[in-house]
């Protein structure tokens, strides 16, 4: 396995992926620690968590410069993602023993009825390079907590990543099978899912991949939560205020690179103010300094993959060839390494690849609509319902809108993103299932009826 960096095409590392045996003996292990690490009150599994938090913020430098590297993250928001998986970890620490504890239910009236929630066993998780670390830390932190032990399948762009992940939890105090990097391609997923010491998976990641985790898995009766992929809209109505609402839209479309699976991805705005919008929102955009991810200064480092940049500019050319019309960017950089720059289209048919597809980088499709009513229709025109925006002055509105949105996670005045004390996730083919908070911790545990007559 190799760890390559974007900007410069440097090798890195070479990593050795591990044998069917290696594989083996860490499902052992994970098996064998399961058995103790349940068995440990869920105040000294939060203390691990503590520990972690504390090591995080102490190698926020350190890793954060680590994911600039392996996946061209501008190194500002990599040490920002490390804190970030911190505080996920002191979430947890602080409000697992409560969101464990049993349910007792009032039925009969002499009888004793509860709700207790048992961990399975080893969970498997495959995950995506984009937030290398933060992806993993909100699986393990409630996962560690509840008493489960985890398998970690990373991208293969970012083992180093993925071995760090492994080491900061081990020093933190986890015993070495409670978590463990498997170093295998996705070639090998299949037969760790199929093993029966696996109990779950959970996969964050593109579409196909989660097709066929869930297959396997599906297949062997073991439960799954699916992370996908997402097209969210970001819809901006008339009375919205345009100045903070540019610039929001150029974060929301920007951040990580445009690689974010909550990312802005299609403008959705309102006629009577679309020009205004379009004219701001194209000059912040031409305003962003694209480069080195470890200069302090750049907005926009490179696409993680030379490939995955190919695929982003063939989207772009087949909505141009489609009518759409560019009013910023639209050609690779001419540098070395894959420097996409921010790209604006605009007039963009909506069964083109920009409004249809995700667009795994910066690029926006902006689409002008009459009314908020063909604003809604628009934003829900999609296969994908991972995320949502709105942006209005009329807070009473905006929450009306954001329910009528079709997805998971629909935010009035803000972008989309995810926070440890509020349920993450997607409907439609952005997924199933929920991460984080109460009910990202209840997601692979037994949640047991316990009936005392
Ligand atoms: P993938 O979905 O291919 O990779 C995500 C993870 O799944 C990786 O660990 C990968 O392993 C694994 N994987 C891939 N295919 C399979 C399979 N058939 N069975 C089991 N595991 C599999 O993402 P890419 O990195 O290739 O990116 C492609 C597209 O995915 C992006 O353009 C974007 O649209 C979407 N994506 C969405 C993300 C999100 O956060 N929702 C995150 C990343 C990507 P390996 O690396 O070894 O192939």
């Amino acid at each position: 396995m190799r760890s390559v960096d974007p900007t410069t095409g440097e090798e890195l590392a070479t990593y050795e992926e591990h044998t069917p045996e290696e594989v083996d003996a860490a499902l052992e292990r994970a098996v064998d620690e399961f058995a103790e690490w349940r068995e440990r009150p869920v105040q000294e599994r939060c203390g691990v968590l503590v520990e972690a938090a504390d090591l995080l913020r102490e190698r926020s430098e350190e890793y954060g410069e680590l994911m600039s590297k392996e996946m061209g993250k501008p190194i500002e928001q990599g040490v920002g993602e490390v804190e970030k998986c911190a505080w996920v970890c002191e979430y947890y620490a602080e409000r697992a023993p409560e969101q464990l504890a049993d349910e007792v239910i009032g039925t009969e009236h002499d009888a004793r009825t509860l709700v207790s929630h048992e961990p399975l066993g080893p969970v498997l998780a495959v995950m995506p390079w984009n937030f290398p670390f933060w992806q993993v830390f909100r699986f393990a932190a409630p996962n560690l907590a509840a008493g489960n032990v985890g398998l970690l399948k990373h991208a293969s762009n970012v083992p180093g990543s993925a071995l760090a992940i492994e080491e900061v939890l081990r020093d933190a105090g986890a015993p070495e099978g409670a978590f463990q990097t498997l170093l295998v391609s996705s070639g090998q997923v299949d037969s760790v899912i199929e093993d029966r010491r696996v109990k779950a998976v959970t996969l964050t990641g593109s579409e196909l991949a989660g097709r066929a985790v869930a297959e396997t898995a599906g297949r062997e009766l073991k439960k799954t939560v699916l992370e996908l992929g997402g097209a969210d809209p970001f819809v901006v109505l008339e009375d919205a205020p345009i100045e903070e609402t540019v610039e929001k839209a150029v974060h929301a479309r920007t951040q990580n690179n445009g690689q974010s699976c909550i990312a802005g991805k299609r403008f959705v705005v309102v006629e009577s103010v679309y020009d205004e919008f379009l004219d701001r929102f194209v000059d912040a955009m031409a305003d962003l300094t694209v480069g080195d991810p470890l200069d302090p200064e750049t907005d926009v480092g490179p696409q993680a993959r030379e490939d995955l940049m190919e695929e982003l500019h063939d989207q772009v050319e087949r909505s141009v060839e489609a009518g759409a019309e560019v009013a910023l960017g639209g050609e690779p950089l001419d540098r070395e390494g894959p420097f996409y720059p921010p790209t604006v289209l605009t007039d963009v048919p909506l069964d083109s690849a920009v409004a249809c597809e995700e667009t795994f980088g910066p690029v926006a499709a902006v689409i002008r609509v009459p009314d908020e009513e063909t604003a809604v229709e628009v934003a829900n025109d999609s296969t994908l319902g991972l995320g949502a925006s709105v942006w209005t002055a009329d807070l009473e509105r905006g929450e009306r809108v954001a329910r009528e949105f079709e997805a998971g996670c629909c935010f009035v005045n803000e972008f989309v993103k995810s926070d440890p004390r509020v349920p993450f996730g997607g409907v439609k083919d952005s997924g199933y299932g929920r991460e984080l908070s109460r009910d990202g911790i209840h997601e692979f545990v037994n949640r047991k009826t316990v009936w005392v007559d």
